[in-house]
C-alpha cells in the first residue's frame, strides 16, 4: 500500500501557521545533525547534551556562587554554546553553538580550539596558593 505523505505514520500533528498554511509536526522535525570534531556528522540521538556554558565562578566561590553555577540555566531562546558529548562515537566532549528555537547549529569544535574553554569532564584543579588555608 502506497501512503501519502500526509498520511506518514512519522506525522504527529498540523497547526495553522500564520501564513495560512498548515505547519505539519513529524518525529524527524524534532531531531537534527551535529558534527562531531572527531567523527563527522552523525544524528543527535548519538551524543548526549551537556548543558549550556555557563561561566565558571572565579578563585574560591562563595556557596550562592557555586549554587548558581550548579543550578541556574540562562535557557535562552537563540543562538548558545553548549556542551555536548558524543556518548555512542568517540566518547569526547565538544563545543556546540545551536540555535535552540531552530536547532540549527552554527558550528562544532573541540574545546582546545575555542579560547577561554576547558573540558567539563575533567577535576576542577585548586591552584596551589589557595588551598593551602582548607587542608587540616
Ligand atoms: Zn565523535
Amino acid at each position: 500500500m502506497d501512503i501519502g505523505q500526509d498520511q506518514h505514520p512519522s506525522v504527529r500533528w498540523t497547526l495553522p501557521s500564520p501564513g495560512g498554511g498548515l505547519i505539519r509536526g513529524a518525529r524527524e522535525a524534532m531531531s537534527f545533525l551535529l558534527t562531531c570534531p572527531n567523527c563527522g556528522v552523525r544524528e543527535v540521538t548519538d551524543f548526549g547534551y551537556g548543558g549550556e556554558i555557563l561561566p565558571r565562578p572565579k578563585g574560591k566561590p562563595s556557596f550562592r556562587e557555586l549554587n548558581t553555577y550548579n543550578y541556574f540555566r540562562v535557557n535562552k531562546a537563540g543562538v548558545q554554546r553548549e556542551w555536548w558529548f558524543h556518548r555512542s562515537g568517540c566518547r569526547a566532549w565538544f563545543i556546540a553553538e545551536r540555535n535552540t528555537t531552530t536547532n540549527e547549529v552554527l558550528f562544532t569544535a573541540r574545546p582546545s580550539e575555542v579560547p577561554g574553554q576547558s573540558d567539563p569532564s575533567g577535576q576542577v584543579t585548586v591552584a596551589a596558593g589557595e588551598a593551602d588555608g582548607d587542608l587540616p
